[in-house]
């Protein structure tokens, strides 16, 4: 019976020895997969970790990119606002507590180093008493150096970072009441410069470097600005000077030209009584002279008659001269009618040709007229052109040397005719081609010194022409000859 049993027991601790070990592995296996399992436990917790950490930078970003944008549309609204102002103080009343405050900000200040006073002065003041913004000024005035230096570097001072100098951050928090701040100079090319200032109290918002682009592009275009204002100032000061120097030159100018006219007045009145007065004794002088000539008095010796017909040829020069001043002073104070009709350029041509033909003769010049169809006609005073003819003609001659040419030509442009007197004469040095044309010139050269004359003939010549509504010149080489044009209208 007894190995029964000894067999018995040995086959039950063998079957839980077994069952034991079964259990020991089992054991260790479930063990094993706490493990694993703690493990991506862990894991997934450390991506739940790294998932809130990036959606809260995610979130932070998105923040500051709405607060960038929005940021971006006041400043664009501002700077449309400032950039249309042309006045030093109005550009600063430009930014208001609203705009200040959609930046983030609810103090703001600008001052401007005023060189002329050595002071700075306030042109901005949003979120401060009246005392507090006293206190500031005194408060930065007593640190100008600190602040003329910051300007004068170009550099900004802000929460993040305060360049180095007299003032650290907390005193500058102290002089400004605030917790963060931004400080921007303005710089300005030209004149006064400053800085602006914009700050907060609330300790949970601190300035960014978002905030600091900000404010230096509004720093910048109020910098840009001034110069701006200060250029229209300067531009529209001068035009107010120049529009002042000109009215008091017109108002000169005007008292000149009455003066001038009256002068001219007086001189025409002048010469054009002297002129009647002359003329009576020197027609009695040459009926005098007439008298004797025809000898009706008695015969007269030789020596007698060759001086009495040198009085008679002067009288008829001065009766010509005296003429021809009271003719231009009848012109200019608009005493002569000009009748105009049509009449025939070629036949005045012909006209002219029949008058001088015994002088172009003796000088053997060689005159000729060309006068196109569509120029046959002109609208004339028929008496006060035949003058201008003789007159241009008569001088052609008196200075064109023997074997010379003369020639009339003419075109035509729209309704005006040009009428050229072209001769090959001694021609007339340019500084005098415009002198000409004046009471008594005459060009100083050998040929005036023989050939006489009394300077009035071109004058007259001027006077009818302009009578005429036309316009007259010369052109003109000294040795090749002249070329004297005028315009008339066509008939
Ligand atoms: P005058 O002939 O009596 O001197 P004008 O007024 O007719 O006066 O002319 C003024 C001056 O212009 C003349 O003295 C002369 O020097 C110059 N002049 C005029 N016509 C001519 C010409 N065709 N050629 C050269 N010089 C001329």
């Amino acid at each position: 019976m007894m190995p029964y049993v000894f067999f018995g027991l040995c086959l039950i601790l063998a079957i839980l020895g077994i069952s034991l070990l079964n259990k020991i592995q089992r054991l260790k296996e479930l063990r094993e997969k706490v493990a694993a399992l703690n493990f991506s436990l862990e894991e997934m917790d450390e991506q739940a970790k790294l998932i809130m950490r990036t959606d809260m930078e995610l979130n932070k970003a998105q923040e500051e990119l709405d607060k960038k944008i929005s940021g971006l549309d006041i400043l664009q609204k501002l700077s449309r606002e400032i950039s249309t102002t042309l006045e030093e103080k109005q550009i600063f009343k430009k930014i208001n507590n609203q705009y200040v405050e959609e930046l983030g900000f609810e103090k703001s200040l600008a001052f401007l180093w005023k060189s002329l006073e050595r002071e700075f002065q306030l042109y901005l003041c949003i979120g401060y008493s009246q005392d507090e913004s006293l206190k500031i000024k005194a408060a930065v005035s007593a640190n100008k150096d600190y602040f003329l230096d910051l300007i004068k570097s170009g550099a900004t001072a802000s929460s993040e970072f305060v360049p180095p100098g007299a003032l650290s951050k907390i005193k500058i928090n102290q002089i400004f009441l605030v917790h963060s701040f931004i400080i921007c100079p303005v710089l300005a090319q030209e004149g006064d410069q400053g800085f602006i200032f914009v700050g907060t109290q609330n300790i949970e918002s601190s300035t960014t470097k978002g905030d600091l682009e900000f404010i230096s592009i509004l720093a910048n275009q109020i910098g840009q600005t001034l110069d701006n204002a200060r250029l229209f100032e300067k531009t529209w000061r001068s035009q107010q000077e120049l529009e002042l120097k000109v009215e008091e030159r017109t108002r000169q100018l005007t008292g000149a030209l009455e003066e001038v006219k009256k002068i001219s007045k007086r001189k025409s009145d002048f010469i054009s009584s002297v002129s009647h007065e002359i003329r009576t004794p020197l027609t009695s002088v040459k009926g005098y002279a007439a008298i004797l000539l025809s000898s009706k008095l008695g015969a007269l010796p030789d020596e007698v008659r060759v001086r009495l017909e040198k009085i008679n040829r002067h009288s008829d020069e001065l009766v010509h001269m005296v003429n021809d001043l009271l003719d231009i002073s009848r012109i200019e104070s608009g005493k002569v009618e000009i009748k105009k009709e049509p009449l025939s350029l070629r036949a005045i041509a012909e006209k002219i040709s029949d008058l001088f033909a015994e002088q172009f003769k003796t000088k053997n010049i060689a005159f000729s007229s060309n006068i196109p169809d569509d120029c046959r006609e002109i609208l004339a005073d028929r008496s006060q052109i035949e003058r201008v003819f003789m007159n241009l003609v008569g001088n052609a001659l008196k200075f064109t040397p023997q074997n010379g040419k003369i020639d009339i030509g003419a075109s035509r442009l729209n309704n005006v005719i040009q009428i050229n007197i072209k001769d090959t004469g001694f021609g007339i040095p340019e500084d005098a081609q415009e002198a000409i044309f004046e009471e008594f010139y005459r060009v100083d050269n050998t040929i005036n010194q023989e050939v006489k004359g009394t300077g009035l003939g071109l004058t007259l010549v001027k006077h009818i022409i302009e009578a005429h509504q036309g316009k007259i010149w010369v052109k003109s080489k000294v040795g090749e000859g002249s070329t004297f044009s005028f315009t008339l209208n066509a008939a």
